[in-house]
Formats: structure tokens, C-alpha cells, sequence
């Protein structure tokens, strides 16, 4: 590990002038992924900001139906309203990680989680991504985990957060405080397609600091379930997986929202496959279809191939899991 220096501001003020001085500066507060990544020489600053002391923990309800989380609250919650209001979201935390590493990580930082693309981890491969402009090793290299929808010939890398997927599909807002002011960026516009930049995956700018998540309550958000495929039972990312919330009134539904994760380098808003139940009755026929429309637009390698079917079958579960419900 390299030498570094340390700021650990005491408001968000403190915290914004720390990254406007040091551009180039870290900012951790689990540290879950950024000291493994300062460690392996991945990512390289001289200075961290630890933002743990400025006040942005906790779980907030208000009376008008929303719910505000700090950035800095850690991802083992045990809060019964969330669970009630978001059950997807509670789903995607638990599977997600050890219980070690969800009592350490936090919202905020699950959220701006950097990619596990082995290549980008191993600073002697080439990476557009971790060194822009030095090309792709994924691009001739092992591609069995590269995304199927939205990669670009810079990136193939798909993105890790459970978390991200599922707040997407609930419409989550993540507020952002800047050297201009505070920012509300909706969940599913927060990750960018890789296009000619991969090395900028977010809306955020170095300055930028992710303060918290704000959700609102609705019957579509309560009816909400997250469904993961996985290598093994506990402990890794999705090879694939859905979050979809659905309001459905008399047995049809009004809406739906239908967002996937480890295929593409963003949550990926499943479009047509949300068309195609908006006003059918929630039955076989209509989650099959939609099930269907999930892989529209699809772009496989010849190792990657096997995850359209893996997408296909967990927007089913999902969907038959929320269809038994009245
Ligand atoms: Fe880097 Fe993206 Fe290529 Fe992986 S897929 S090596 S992250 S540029």
C-alpha cells in the first residue's frame, strides 16, 4: 500500500472543500472496495476522504411516504418498514456479500461499487477502464462473464450491485452535493453505458459526493421482488438477475418496472419486457412473453451465450413469484 493522507471531515461542507482542493482524492467510508482496490495498485490517490463522521447515517420515514437512507448506512439494515415498503431492496442486500462485509459496506459505496472484471483488477492487463486508452483484454480474453446488453468495443464489463438493480426498479432518487449545489439523479440514470469513456461509469464528477437514497412508497414498490443467479449459494455477484415491481389492480397490470443485473454495465431497464405486461392480466401466458421480451436487443459472444436463457428464467421467477399475490 502506498503512502496516504487521511482527511476525516466532520460535515459535508468540510467533506466538498477536502475533494475541490485533492480532484484526485478517494472518498471511503466502509472502505470495503476502495482499500482492496488503493491496495492492488488498481486505483491509485495520495489522498482519502473518510466520510464516516458527517453525519450521513440512518434510515429516515416521513409522513408523506417517502424514506431518505444516508450514504454512509451500513447494508446489514433490520428496518420492518423497509422490508414492508421495499421488499426487493431488502432482497438484494442479503444477497449480496458475506454478513462481514454488509456489516462494513455501505449504501453509498455498494452503489459506486467498481467493476469485479478480472482484467480491470490485474493492473498488468490492458484496461480502458482503470487506464484510459490502453485497450481491452476482455475483448480477446475470457468473455463467459461480459455483458449482453450495452457494452461497447472499449467495455464489455457488466456492473456488480444488487442494490443498484433493485432501486432502480423501485425509482429510487440518489441525491448528490456538489461545488454547485445538491443534485437529485434518478437510480436508473445514475450508471452510464461505457460508449468511448468506460472510465466514467457514473453521473458523478470527482467532486461529487453521494449523500443519500430517497424512496417513495407506492403499491408497485411493495410489490417488488429481487431474484438472483449465482455461481454458488452465498457470497458472489449475479451471473444474472431481475428486480421487478409491479402494480397490478384486479388481477391486471397498470405498470411495471423490470430492471436487470450482471448482463450489461448498468442496471438495464428491461423495456420491452415491462410493454409487455402493462394492461395484461398477470397469468402464464403473459409472463412468458414478457420473459421473452427480456432478452430484446440482446449482443452475445460465443461464451456469453448462455446468459439469455439465465435472464429469460429469473425475470420469470421474479414475475411468478409477485403473480400468486393479490
Ligand atoms: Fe477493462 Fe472493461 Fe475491458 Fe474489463 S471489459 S478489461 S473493465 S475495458
Amino acid at each position: 500500500m502506498r503512502p496516504f493522507t487521511l482527511h476525516q471531515p466532520s460535515t459535508i461542507r468540510e467533506a466538498l472543500d477536502v475533494l475541490t482542493k485533492h480532484p484526485n482524492a478517494r472518498v471511503i467510508a466502509g472502505g470495503t472496495d476502495v482499500l482492496t482496490l488503493l491496495r492492488d495498485a488498481v486505483i491509485r490517490s495520495s489522498q482519502l476522504v473518510d466520510i464516516a463522521g458527517i453525519g450521513l447515517h440512518g434510515i429516515r420515514h416521513h409522513d408523506d411516504g417517502t424514506t431518505h437512507i444516508g450514504a454512509t448506512t451500513r447494508n446489514n439494515v433490520a428496518d420492518r418498514r423497509l422490508r414492508e415498503r421495499f421488499p426487493a431492496l431488502i432482497q438484494a442486500l442479503s444477497s449480496g456479500a458475506s454478513p462481514q462485509i454488509r456489516n462494513m459496506a455501505t449504501f453509498g459505496g455498494n452503489l459506486l461499487q467498481h467493476t469485479r472484471c478480472p482484467y480491470y483488477r490485474q493492473p498488468e492487463f490492458a484496461c480502458n477502464r482503470r487506464a484510459p486508452g490502453s485497450g481491452c483484454a476482455a475483448l480477446h480474453g475470457d468473455r463467459r462473464r461480459s455483458a449482453i446488453f450495452g457494452a461497447s468495443r472499449t467495455c464489455l464489463a457488466v456492473h456488480p450491485s444488487d442494490l443498484a438493480v433493485a432501486l432502480a426498479a423501485l425509482d429510487a432518487i440518489v441525491v448528490v452535493e456538489g461545488k454547485d449545489g445538491i443534485r437529485r439523479i434518478p437510480a436508473r440514470g445514475l450508471h452510464r453505458p461505457p460508449g468511448t469513456t468506460p472510465e466514467r461509469p457514473t453521473e458523478l464528477h470527482p467532486t461529487d459526493l453521494l449523500t443519500s437514497i430517497e424512496l417513495t412508497t407506492s403499491p408497485r414498490a411493495r410489490r417488488s421482488r429481487y431474484v438472483k443467479f449465482r455461481d454458488r449459494a452465498s457470497f458472489t455477484f449475479a451471473v444474472a438477475s431481475a428486480a421487478v415491481a409491479l402494480d397490478v389492480a384486479e388481477g391486471v397490470v397498470r405498470s411495471a418496472r423490470i430492471v436487470l443485473g450482471g448482463v450489461a454495465p448498468l442496471p438495464w431497464a428491461a423495456s420491452k419486457a415491462e410493454e409487455a405486461l402493462v394492461g395484461r392480466t398477470l397469468d402464464d401466458e403473459a409472463i412468458s412473453a414478457a420473459s421473452k421480451a427480456a432478452t430484446h436487443g440482446v449482443d452475445i459472444s460465443t461464451r456469453n451465450e448462455y446468459k439469455v436463457e439465465l435472464v429469460q428464467r429469473v425475470v420469470h421467477r421474479a414475475l411468478s413469484d409477485l403473480g400468486g399475490r393479490s
